[in-house]
Protein backbone atom coordinates (compact mmCIF):
# COMPACT_ATOMS: atom_id res chain seq x y z
CA UNK A 1 0.00 0.00 0.00
CA UNK A 2 1.19 3.32 -0.77
CA UNK A 3 0.78 6.55 2.10
CA UNK A 4 -2.57 7.89 2.37
CA UNK A 5 -2.78 11.06 0.72
CA UNK A 6 -5.10 13.77 1.79
CA UNK A 7 -8.05 14.99 -0.10
CA UNK A 8 -8.82 18.51 -0.58
CA UNK A 9 -10.91 21.24 1.55
CA UNK A 10 -14.17 21.79 -0.12
CA UNK A 11 -16.06 25.20 0.97
CA UNK A 12 -19.36 26.02 0.11
CA UNK A 13 -19.81 30.06 0.19
CA UNK A 14 -23.29 31.16 0.28
CA UNK A 15 -24.33 28.60 -1.94
CA UNK A 16 -27.99 28.83 -2.64
CA UNK A 17 -30.39 26.97 -5.49
CA UNK A 18 -33.87 28.35 -6.62
CA UNK A 19 -36.36 26.82 -9.28
CA UNK A 20 -38.18 29.75 -10.49
CA UNK A 21 -40.45 30.88 -7.35
CA UNK A 22 -39.31 27.94 -4.92
CA UNK A 23 -36.51 27.89 -2.89
CA UNK A 24 -34.83 24.22 -2.89
CA UNK A 25 -31.44 25.43 -0.33
CA UNK A 26 -31.46 28.68 1.62
CA UNK A 27 -27.85 29.80 1.40
CA UNK A 28 -25.25 27.31 2.54
CA UNK A 29 -22.06 28.27 4.44
CA UNK A 30 -19.79 24.62 4.94
CA UNK A 31 -16.43 24.11 5.16
CA UNK A 32 -15.60 20.66 4.48
CA UNK A 33 -11.83 19.98 5.83
CA UNK A 34 -9.09 17.88 3.58
CA UNK A 35 -9.58 14.48 4.39
CA UNK A 36 -12.83 14.69 6.70
CA UNK A 37 -15.02 12.33 6.24
CA UNK A 38 -18.40 14.72 6.10
CA UNK A 39 -22.48 13.72 6.56
CA UNK A 40 -25.69 15.67 4.34
CA UNK A 41 -28.18 14.14 7.07
CA UNK A 42 -31.88 15.06 6.43
CA UNK A 43 -35.18 13.56 5.50
CA UNK A 44 -36.38 13.10 1.54
CA UNK A 45 -36.57 16.68 -0.01
CA UNK A 46 -34.13 18.52 2.01
CA UNK A 47 -32.16 19.23 -0.51
CA UNK A 48 -29.09 17.12 -0.04
CA UNK A 49 -29.03 15.76 -3.84
CA UNK A 50 -28.92 19.60 -4.59
CA UNK A 51 -26.26 20.73 -2.70
CA UNK A 52 -24.33 17.46 -3.59
CA UNK A 53 -25.37 18.55 -7.24
CA UNK A 54 -24.04 21.82 -6.77
CA UNK A 55 -20.35 20.51 -5.82
CA UNK A 56 -20.38 17.60 -8.79
CA UNK A 57 -21.11 20.78 -10.98
CA UNK A 58 -24.58 19.20 -12.30
CA UNK A 59 -26.43 21.52 -10.93
CA UNK A 60 -25.85 25.22 -11.23
CA UNK A 61 -26.33 27.34 -7.96
CA UNK A 62 -28.45 30.67 -8.58
CA UNK A 63 -25.90 32.35 -5.60
CA UNK A 64 -22.58 31.37 -4.02
CA UNK A 65 -19.24 30.19 -4.81
CA UNK A 66 -18.03 26.44 -4.31
CA UNK A 67 -14.05 26.55 -3.40
CA UNK A 68 -11.50 23.46 -3.66
CA UNK A 69 -8.66 24.37 -1.71
CA UNK A 70 -9.72 27.87 -2.28
CA UNK A 71 -10.43 27.94 -5.70
CA UNK A 72 -13.26 29.35 -7.20
CA UNK A 73 -14.85 26.21 -9.22
CA UNK A 74 -18.42 27.26 -9.18
CA UNK A 75 -18.38 27.84 -13.33
CA UNK A 76 -15.87 24.74 -14.06
CA UNK A 77 -17.58 21.76 -15.76
CA UNK A 78 -18.27 18.61 -13.78
CA UNK A 79 -15.85 16.42 -15.30
CA UNK A 80 -12.94 19.04 -15.38
CA UNK A 81 -13.28 19.58 -11.37
CA UNK A 82 -11.87 16.41 -10.53
CA UNK A 83 -14.09 15.24 -8.07
CA UNK A 84 -15.78 11.45 -8.19
CA UNK A 85 -19.83 10.60 -7.82
CA UNK A 86 -20.93 7.34 -6.62
CA UNK A 87 -24.73 7.08 -6.56
CA UNK A 88 -27.25 4.77 -5.27
CA UNK A 89 -28.20 3.33 -9.07
CA UNK A 90 -24.02 2.84 -8.98
CA UNK A 91 -25.17 3.53 -12.98
CA UNK A 92 -22.18 0.98 -13.80
CA UNK A 93 -21.84 0.08 -17.96
CA UNK A 94 -23.55 -2.80 -18.35
CA UNK A 95 -21.26 -3.78 -21.41
CA UNK A 96 -18.50 -3.57 -19.78
CA UNK A 97 -16.36 -5.77 -17.52
CA UNK A 98 -15.39 -5.13 -13.96
CA UNK A 99 -11.91 -3.99 -15.12
CA UNK A 100 -12.96 -2.24 -17.92
CA UNK A 101 -15.58 0.12 -15.76
CA UNK A 102 -13.20 0.83 -13.14
CA UNK A 103 -10.56 1.67 -16.25
CA UNK A 104 -12.92 3.82 -18.02
CA UNK A 105 -12.52 7.46 -15.71
CA UNK A 106 -9.06 6.40 -16.81
CA UNK A 107 -8.81 5.79 -20.18
CA UNK A 108 -10.89 8.91 -20.68
CA UNK A 109 -8.77 11.16 -19.31
CA UNK A 110 -5.94 8.85 -21.76
CA UNK A 111 -3.95 7.60 -18.95
CA UNK A 112 -1.45 5.22 -20.35
CA UNK A 113 -2.52 1.03 -20.69
CA UNK A 114 0.04 -0.25 -18.51
CA UNK A 115 -0.39 2.76 -15.78
CA UNK A 116 -3.99 1.58 -16.00
CA UNK A 117 -3.75 -1.80 -15.27
CA UNK A 118 -1.70 -1.04 -12.72
CA UNK A 119 -4.07 1.56 -10.83
CA UNK A 120 -7.09 -0.58 -11.65
CA UNK A 121 -5.75 -3.50 -9.70
CA UNK A 122 -5.06 -1.75 -7.09
CA UNK A 123 -8.27 -0.52 -6.49
CA UNK A 124 -9.88 -3.64 -7.15
CA UNK A 125 -7.47 -5.49 -4.43
CA UNK A 126 -8.95 -1.94 -2.24
CA UNK A 127 -12.31 -3.28 -2.75
CA UNK A 128 -11.50 -7.30 -2.63
CA UNK A 129 -13.06 -7.60 -6.26
CA UNK A 130 -9.77 -8.46 -8.00
CA UNK A 131 -11.19 -11.94 -8.75
CA UNK A 132 -14.00 -10.48 -10.33
CA UNK A 133 -12.32 -8.62 -12.47
CA UNK A 134 -13.72 -10.16 -15.82
CA UNK A 135 -17.28 -10.19 -14.86
CA UNK A 136 -20.20 -8.38 -16.33
CA UNK A 137 -22.03 -6.06 -13.67
CA UNK A 138 -25.33 -7.96 -13.90
CA UNK A 139 -22.95 -11.29 -12.66
CA UNK A 140 -22.20 -9.52 -9.41
CA UNK A 141 -24.16 -8.92 -6.35
CA UNK A 142 -25.90 -5.61 -5.03
CA UNK A 143 -22.41 -5.19 -2.27
CA UNK A 144 -20.34 -5.84 -5.00
CA UNK A 145 -21.81 -3.47 -7.43
CA UNK A 146 -21.38 -0.87 -5.08
CA UNK A 147 -18.08 -2.01 -4.77
CA UNK A 148 -17.18 -1.49 -8.20
CA UNK A 149 -18.55 1.99 -8.34
CA UNK A 150 -16.32 2.88 -5.46
CA UNK A 151 -13.17 1.92 -7.45
CA UNK A 152 -14.32 3.66 -10.43
CA UNK A 153 -15.32 6.48 -8.51
CA UNK A 154 -11.67 6.79 -6.65
CA UNK A 155 -9.65 5.42 -9.33
CA UNK A 156 -8.19 8.99 -10.66
CA UNK A 157 -7.85 10.20 -7.06
CA UNK A 158 -10.35 12.83 -7.16
CA UNK A 159 -10.05 15.63 -5.08
CA UNK A 160 -13.59 14.91 -2.94
CA UNK A 161 -15.28 12.05 -3.31
CA UNK A 162 -19.28 12.80 -3.15
CA UNK A 163 -22.06 9.79 -2.34
CA UNK A 164 -25.37 10.19 -2.81
CA UNK A 165 -27.31 7.61 -0.58
CA UNK A 166 -25.07 4.73 -1.99
CA UNK A 167 -25.79 1.97 -0.23
CA UNK A 168 -30.04 2.81 -0.22
CA UNK A 169 -30.66 0.09 -2.03
CA UNK A 170 -29.21 -2.79 -0.40
CA UNK A 171 -30.79 -4.98 2.64
CA UNK A 172 -29.75 -3.84 6.44
CA UNK A 173 -27.31 -6.85 6.79
CA UNK A 174 -25.50 -5.57 3.92
CA UNK A 175 -25.90 -2.19 3.98
CA UNK A 176 -23.74 -2.43 7.61
CA UNK A 177 -21.21 -4.09 5.87
CA UNK A 178 -20.62 -1.63 3.06
CA UNK A 179 -20.59 0.70 5.88
CA UNK A 180 -17.93 -0.50 7.35
CA UNK A 181 -16.18 -0.98 3.52
CA UNK A 182 -16.51 2.47 3.12
CA UNK A 183 -14.70 3.56 6.34
CA UNK A 184 -11.98 1.48 5.38
CA UNK A 185 -11.58 2.74 1.69
CA UNK A 186 -11.47 6.39 3.13
CA UNK A 187 -8.80 5.10 5.69
CA UNK A 188 -6.54 4.24 3.11
CA UNK A 189 -7.45 6.42 0.01
CA UNK A 190 -7.92 9.53 2.45
CA UNK A 191 -9.79 11.31 0.28
CA UNK A 192 -12.53 13.95 1.41
CA UNK A 193 -15.65 12.38 1.43
CA UNK A 194 -19.31 13.54 1.37
CA UNK A 195 -21.82 11.30 2.16
CA UNK A 196 -25.72 11.35 1.83
CA UNK A 197 -28.05 9.74 3.95
CA UNK A 198 -31.22 9.98 5.74
CA UNK A 199 -30.25 7.53 8.11
CA UNK A 200 -29.25 9.46 11.17
CA UNK A 201 -27.63 5.53 12.44
CA UNK A 202 -25.31 6.12 9.25
CA UNK A 203 -24.55 9.45 9.56
CA UNK A 204 -23.52 8.26 13.21
CA UNK A 205 -21.65 5.47 12.37
CA UNK A 206 -19.08 6.94 9.81
CA UNK A 207 -19.05 10.87 9.61
CA UNK A 208 -16.54 13.05 11.11
CA UNK A 209 -18.85 15.71 11.16
CA UNK A 210 -23.02 16.02 9.84
CA UNK A 211 -24.84 19.09 8.81
CA UNK A 212 -28.25 17.99 9.24
CA UNK A 213 -30.76 19.88 6.37
CA UNK A 214 -34.76 20.67 6.80
CA UNK A 215 -36.36 22.15 3.89
CA UNK A 216 -33.28 23.72 2.30
CA UNK A 217 -31.91 25.11 5.44
CA UNK A 218 -28.62 23.73 7.57
CA UNK A 219 -29.97 23.27 10.72
CA UNK A 220 -27.17 22.24 12.96
CA UNK A 221 -23.27 21.23 12.03
CA UNK A 222 -21.12 19.94 13.69
CA UNK A 223 -19.69 16.00 15.79
CA UNK A 224 -22.41 13.41 16.04
CA UNK A 225 -21.92 13.68 19.81
CA UNK A 226 -22.78 17.49 19.57
CA UNK A 227 -25.85 17.19 17.64
CA UNK A 228 -26.90 14.66 20.23
CA UNK A 229 -25.74 16.43 23.36
CA UNK A 230 -26.86 19.92 22.40
CA UNK A 231 -29.17 19.94 19.17
CA UNK A 232 -29.63 23.55 18.05
CA UNK A 233 -33.56 23.17 17.56
CA UNK A 234 -36.70 20.91 18.19
CA UNK A 235 -36.30 19.33 14.46
CA UNK A 236 -33.00 18.41 15.20
CA UNK A 237 -33.61 16.98 18.32
CA UNK A 238 -36.59 15.28 17.28
CA UNK A 239 -34.46 14.07 13.87
CA UNK A 240 -31.93 12.45 15.88
P1 LIG B 1 -33.10 15.38 -1.10
O1 LIG B 1 -31.93 14.89 -1.87
O2 LIG B 1 -32.75 15.86 0.27
O3 LIG B 1 -34.20 14.37 -1.04
P2 LIG B 1 -33.36 17.29 -3.24
O4 LIG B 1 -32.11 18.08 -3.13
O5 LIG B 1 -33.40 16.26 -4.32
O6 LIG B 1 -33.73 16.64 -1.84
O7 LIG B 1 -34.58 18.28 -3.49
C1 LIG B 1 -34.80 19.43 -2.69
C2 LIG B 1 -36.06 20.12 -3.17
O8 LIG B 1 -35.86 20.69 -4.46
C3 LIG B 1 -37.24 19.18 -3.31
O9 LIG B 1 -38.40 19.84 -2.87
C4 LIG B 1 -37.31 18.91 -4.79
O10 LIG B 1 -38.61 18.59 -5.22
C5 LIG B 1 -36.82 20.21 -5.38
N1 LIG B 1 -36.16 20.03 -6.70
C6 LIG B 1 -35.08 19.26 -6.96
N2 LIG B 1 -34.73 19.32 -8.25
C7 LIG B 1 -35.64 20.15 -8.84
C8 LIG B 1 -35.84 20.64 -10.18
N3 LIG B 1 -35.02 20.28 -11.17
N4 LIG B 1 -36.88 21.49 -10.39
C9 LIG B 1 -37.69 21.86 -9.38
N5 LIG B 1 -37.56 21.45 -8.10
C10 LIG B 1 -36.55 20.60 -7.84
MG1 LIG C 1 -31.61 12.98 -2.76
Amino acid sequence: MTAAKLGSKLTFENVAKRYGAFTALEPVNLVIEAGEFFALLGPSGSGKSTLLGMAAGFVPPSQGRILVEGKDISRVPPERRNIGMVFQNYSLFPFLNVFRNVAFPLEMRRVPKNEIAERVNRMLSMVRLSHLADRLPSQLSGGQQQRVALARAAVYDPSVLLMDEPLGALDKNLREEMQDEIKQFHAKIGATIIYVTHDQHEAAAMADRTAVLNQGMVMQCGPQSQLYEAPANAFVAGFL
